[in-house]
């Protein structure tokens, strides 16, 4: 029977942001990348209401294929008040495969459902998720990789010290830039470093032994393949440095077992890869009850961020979210959730607190 939150139709953005960040172009999947991209979905209810999702996009046509011709069909009809939807349709397409392209699909579609529970019952999402303890949600500044460079990487950090940000994360592979970000921030501020997997147990140790006056506060990533739990535990007891892993987990399952087995400190679920809010809300969870602390993976700026954000409004402890540093051609939302002094700052407006602007709807970035 059709009601006023019956899905009627959903539509597909690809939304390409232009990016600068300082220096030549970032390496991604073994082409430079200029643009970060994701697949935006509007989800209509019968009501006119409209919620917004986003999906992580290994290409963006192929994602757009898989929302059209697999998830559409099997969501179009669905109450979207239906807190199973989700894990419904994960199990009904379980065959087309557990993790990659389906689950992210289903991941923009929980974040649009989630959207759409908030706006029905007219309250800010993180009301749903448990209260907001805090509305002002602190950001460290994720500098993408500057293959070494020393100098870009102390300007940049020193950059992104001077925007406001208390807490950076590198994505360098050698000690020198490392030794020169640390000495560019001082002591006590809190330094991390991303290896995208570049290493292996052996070069992992020596590295981190290189930089110990670094004083990392986290290793992410460090081992190939990311599924080597057993090495990050090796390596952690080998060098005392905590260790961080997640946004490339397979599924939620995955996720909960890093922190079940506490095979990592940190664990870091990606909203628009592991199943939406509804995984994220999981992850945390099981962080809260298992001690492994909680750090979601944020590599994009949509809606995806903005549910990250009202997750960790209503999560305990207080969680400093992932903002890649890097200069946008639109940066979205920058107004309606606004960054002031190292935070993002959420309101009270329904659902995820902001619609996309028409300036980035209508702008060459979207198709
Ligand atoms: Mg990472």
């Amino acid at each position: 029977m059709s009601s006023a939150a019956t899905i009627t139709s959903i539509d597909c953005l690809r939304v390409r942001l232009p990016f600068s960040h300082g220096g030549p172009a970032p390496m991604f999947a073994g082409k430079p990348r200029t643009t970060l991209d994701t697949v935006w979905l509007r989800v209509h209810l019968a009501s006119g209401l409209v919620g917004l999702g986003e999906a992580y996009a290994a290409d963006l046509d192929a994602l757009v294929s898989i929302l059209q011709n697999r998830v559409a069909p099997l969501a179009i009809g669905r109450d979207a008040g239906d807190l199973t939807l989700t894990t419904t349709l994960e199990r009904t397409l379980h065959n087309m495969g557990r993790s990659g392209p389906v689950l992210h699909a289903l991941s923009g579609l929980d974040i649009a459902l989630w959207d759409l529970r908030a706006k029905l019952a007219g309250v800010p999402l993180h009301e749903l998720l448990g209260g907001a303890r805090r509305k002002r949600i602190p950001a460290y500044a994720s500098l993408l990789q500057y293959n070494g460079d020393e100098d870009l990487v102390r300007r940049t950090t020193a950059k992104a010290l001077t925007a406001g940000y208390t807490q950076v994360k590198l994505h360098e592979r050698t000690v020198a830039p490392v030794l020169a970000a640390r000495a560019e921030a001082g002591h006590g501020v809190p330094l991390m470093l991303d290896t995208n997997c570049a290493w292996d147990i052996e070069g992992a140790t020596d590295a981190l032994v290189q930089m110990r006056e670094a004083d990392l506060f986290w290793i992410e990533e460090p081992l190939w393949p990311p599924e080597d739990l057993d090495g990050l535990r090796q390596l952690r007891d080998r060098t005392g440095v905590s260790t961080a892993v997640g946004e490339n987990a397979g599924s939620l399952h995955d996720l909960l077992a890093i922190a079940w087995t506490g095979a990592a400190d940190w664990v870091q679920p990606s909203a628009l890869k592991c199943g939406g809010v509804t995984a994220l809300q999981r992850v945390a969870a099981a962080c809260r009850d298992s001690g492994v602390r909680l750090s979601p993976h944020c590599a994009f700026f949509g809606p995806s961020f903005l549910a990250t954000l009202h997750l960790l409004a209503a999560y305990e402890p207080e969680v400093v979210v992932e903002r890649i540093f890097v200069d946008l051609a639109h940066i979205p939302y920058a107004r309606s959730i606004p960054f002031e002094r190292g935070a993002f700052l959420l309101n009270d407006a329904p659902g995820l607190g902001a619609d996309p602007e028409s300036s980035l709807l209508e702008s060459p970035y979207v198709s």
